[in-house]
């Protein structure tokens, strides 16, 4: 065998993974595989640079869990690695009543979720914080432990860690098949080399359905790519503090373009979650046929599209990404002194890995599934992130209760 474990993709989940089970466990041999050049080129690379705080997900679920130690962890790594990271704050505006009534509720589960000092204010209190917060505001939650950092930089440093406990990272090489051995698994790779491996994570994300069938796994879900764009606010540098949200919209797992704050300088708005015509179809405009072709032939995408709230959102979010006025003008609704001229072309676009169920539901909570020797992540969608530490730790102890990390 070449390795005991290979872990297939180098982003933040994968490369928490490496990093923790290659530290508590040295004898094993660890191999992380990645189509791309360098960790986190893709969702971990591009994404609002956010360490959440917790009070979104629903108290009980693994993502509540995994987020509020995430946050905590991230913290303290990157003070240690010395990865750009600042405290700043996350406010959650409410513009209506139902969305005063959708903040108490964010509140509640703040508090069932251990997030610190997570608390109501008025919007004149409010403004103690965030002085350009706009008129139109009714009520506002606010969350000490939201904060901003280098997410690159942040599995960069997991990755050099892993290295330094001995893991080998393949870099620009894709697994593209997958044959079973007697134990374990040949992995096939695009430029033709072959690699036994006792065992596999298969961390791929927005890839990782397809990843999953070379393993012959055939659960009911499918990946449907949600493209997230951003744009700068120019010449604006001190127009806000933290960062700013919309009361989010309970029928979906996206949080609504907010401003927030960059951690290396500016203010960005984003990101919207338009549907993506290609698992890497990074700009509105590309179209990867492959990816397509197989999003319209699986039952899951039909299914998610006759939900009329899909239908509105896919409406809104065409505009959205085609025209900066409409971003600029949802941003002023939170946040004072931000016009269409403000609005200049941001950091580069993300693409959500969004797992959807065979009833076109789009999966809330982090999913892993374990069958025999391949443990599949199937849904490590926002905030993958923040958790993705508390992600690697959780994982190791999933599966060395599996048997799975016995040399
Ligand atoms: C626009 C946007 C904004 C976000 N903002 C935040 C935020 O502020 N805070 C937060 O907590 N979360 C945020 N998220 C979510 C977060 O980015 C993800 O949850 C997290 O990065 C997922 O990490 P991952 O390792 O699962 O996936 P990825 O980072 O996508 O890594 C998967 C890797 O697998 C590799 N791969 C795929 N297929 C193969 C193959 N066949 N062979 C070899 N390698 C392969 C890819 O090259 C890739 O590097 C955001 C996401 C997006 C898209």
């Amino acid at each position: 065998m070449d390795y005991d474990v290979t872990v297939i993709g180098a982003g933040a989940i994968g490369c928490a993974l490496a990093r923790e089970v290659s530290q508590r466990y040295p004898s094993l041999k660890i191999a992380v595989i990645d189509g791309a050049g360098a960790p986190a080129a893709h969702q971990s690379g591009r994404n609002s640079g956010v360490a959440h705080s917790g009070f979104n997900p629903a108290p009980g679920t693994l993502k509540a869990r995994l987020c509020v130690e995430g946050n905590r962890l991230i913290r303290d790594y990157c003070r240690e690695k010395r990865v750009a990271f600042q405290d700043v704050g996350t406010v959650v505006a409410a513009l209506t009543v139902v969305e005063e009534e959708r903040l108490h509720g964010l509140l509640q589960r703040g508090r069932a979720n251990g997030v610190p000092g997570v608390e109501l204010r008025t919007l004149a209190q409010a403004r103690e914080l965030e002085p350009n917060l706009a008129d139109g505001i009714r009520l506002v939650l606010h969350s000490p432990s939201g904060a901003i950092f280098d997410s690159r930089a942040y599995v960069m440093a997991m990755a050099e860690d892993a290295k330094a406990a001995g893991v080998t990272f393949r870099f620009n090489t894709r697994v593209v098949g997958a044959d079973r051995l007697s134990a374990g698994w040949r992995l096939i790779l695009d430029d033709g080399t072959l690699l036994d491996t006792t065992r596999v994570v298969n961390a791929a994300g927005v890839h990782v359905d397809e990843v999953a069938r070379l393993f012959s796994w055939q659960g009911p879900y499918r990946i449907v790519p949600f493209r997230g764009r951003y744009w700068n606010v120019k010449g604006k540098d001190d127009i806000i503090r933290s960062m700013v949200y919309p009361t989010p919209d309970p029928h979906f797992p996206f949080l609504g373009v907010h401003v927030t704050r960059r951690i290396h300088g500016g203010v960005m708005l984003g990101p919207n979650a338009m549907l993506a015509f290609g698992r890497e179809a990074y700009s509105f405009w590309k179209v990867q046929p492959k990816d397509v072709l197989g999003m319209v032939r699986a039952r899951n995408f039909w299914q998610m599209m006759r939900r009329p709230d899909i239908i509105r959102l896919a409406a809104v979010e065409i505009e959205r990404s085609l025209s900066p006025r409409k971003f600029a003008a949802e941003a002023a609704r939170l946040v004072k002194g931000i016009g269409p001229e403000d609005v200049a072309p941001g950091p580069p676009a993300g693409i959500r890995a969004q797992l959807v169920d065979e009833h076109g539901e789009l999966c809330e909570d982090f999913l892993l599934q374990v069958e025999g020797d391949v443990c599949h992540i199937l849904n490590a969608v926002s905030p993958g992130l923040t958790s993705s530490m508390a992600f690697g730790r959780y994982l190791t102890e999933h599966l060395k209760e599996r048997n799975f990390l016995s040399a």
